[in-house]
């Protein structure tokens, strides 16, 4: 077998082999670990992982190839970040500021913040600018391991701007090296002037806007913020079986605020891709969830944005049966966060999952979340070489270490990523 990439002298390797699909039970705490190991890959997919001595064996380095010493180092999957909001512009720090003070949201958002304040924004600036803005938090993801990521739209929320939200990934995609996932989320919320006319608004969604979006073929998935404050059960049903109807994969906004609600068991009930958020589902819908091939997708760091101590029941979840992934949220309201290395700590310490668990949940797991589970997530022949080198020779050491990116290589396709300085700061600053 022919290979022109090798990475070598790896300590430890979280191949992540095992079954395809989302993991769950006893599957979820096996990372595939082999000790002293390499990989090698061709054309940016990878064609041998395991042991060094076999691997060295099955195949062949063409001329020119890319030796990698890895040192001794952990050498895991690129992180895939199935849930974010990373296209916006300004930032909402002052939102932050007052939270943490105790200021309730319905205050802050009657006071200009909230959502509002990035569709707001985000209809003012000019395509330059967005991209401009969004493209150095971007980096930083990628800096910090995460190869795959999913974004949504939803800042837009007319059809026009929902459009151009879409646009502006699939042209950030072009310009970087991760796998950008496009999501379209116009039912995210119901902009303030749509406010006296829902049903109105929930009808064009359906005939109007999701037709076009599927005409484009701009999105991958909808999404749809399903609370009886935003989109109720019924209206959340309606909008993703169009959604499907029109050949888009289906992820939900679930059981976030409101307890029990039950959008985790509509989204069973659908056979959606992914159920997010979960922080107060039933536990009555546990069973459902577990039977069915949707993915929990559990976002910590909006807990600790929202200054709050409650998480999802992820112990719970992953008892009954439930398949667990993990992402940032990141978004500019309730979770700022560009590392996937502190929500694997967050994933640890406050949903106490295993970091094995946590590893396979931020993953394979994730890749599935996201429909990228045929082509990332693990380190496996077939799939792309998405994987990271880290500063640390154990996967224990990702979670333990908190608030700083173990990640030192990060290798995207088998080609290694690196960014200068001034490309990972915010320029220009959003104001
Ligand atoms: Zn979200």
């Amino acid at each position: 077998m022919k290979a022109d990439l090798l990475v070598g002298n790896i300590g430890q390797l979280a191949t992540l082999r095992g079954p395809a699909g989302p993991r769950r039970g006893p599957d979820l705490a096996d990372a595939g670990l082999v000790a002293g190991a390499a990989l090698a890959a061709a054309a940016g997919r990878v064609v041998a992982a395991g042991p060094a001595d076999a691997v060295r064996r099955q195949v062949d380095l063409a001329a020119g190839a890319r030796v990698i010493d890895a040192g001794g180092a952990l050498v895991t999957p690129g992180y895939v970040d199935p849930h974010t909001h990373a296209l916006f512009g300004r930032y909402r720090a002052d939102e932050y500021a007052l939270r943490v003070a105790g200021t309730p949201y319905v205050e802050i958002a009657a006071s200009g913040g909230g959502i509002h304040a990035s569709v707001s924004d985000f209809r003012e600036r000019s395509d330059g600018e967005i991209a401009a803005l969004s493209l150095p938090r971007l980096r930083r993801m990628i800096r910090n391991g995460s190869t795959t990521i999913e974004l949504k739209s939803g800042y837009g929320l007319n059809l026009e701007q929902e459009l151009r939200a879409l646009r502006l990934i699939r042209d950030l995609d072009g310009s970087l090296p991760a796998t950008l996932v496009p999501t379209f989320l116009g039912a995210h919320e119901i902009p303030a002037e749509r406010r006296e006319d829902r049903e109105a608004y929930v009808d064009e969604l359906c005939d109007v806007w999701l037709p076009a979006v599927a005409k484009q073929g701009i999105a991958r998935f909808c999404d749809v913020f399903c609370e009886p404050t935003v989109f109720t059960l019924d209206e959340s049903e309606r909008i993703l079986r169009s959604a499907r109807g029109l050949g888009l994969g289906l992820k939900i906004h679930a059981d976030e605020i409101a307890p029990g609600y039950g959008g985790a068991a509509l989204a069973a009930r659908l056979e959606a891709t992914s159920a997010e958020h979960l922080i107060v589902i039933a536990e009555g819908d546990l069973d459902a969830l577990a039977a069915s091939g949707t993915v929990a997708v559990l976002l910590p760091a909006t807990s600790l944005g929202l200054a709050s101590t409650t998480f999802a029941p992820a112990r719970k979840m992953v008892a009954a049966g439930v398949a667990v992934a993990l992402a940032t949220d990141f978004n500019p309201g309730s979770a700022c966060c560009e590392s996937m290395g502190l929500v694997l700590s967050l994933a640890c310490s406050a949903l106490r999952l295993d970091p094995a668990e946590a590893l396979v949940a931020a993953t394979h797991n994730a890749a599935w979340a996201c429909g990228e589970g045929e082509q990332a997530g693990s380190l496996v022949p077939g799939k792309r070489a998405d994987l990271l080198v880290h500063d640390a020779a154990d996967l224990r050491e990702l979670p333990y270490h908190m608030g700083f990116a173990s990640v030192d290589r990060v290798l995207i396709a088998g080609r290694e990523i690196c960014f200068t300085e001034s490309e990972l700061r915010d320029r220009p600053r959003p104001v």
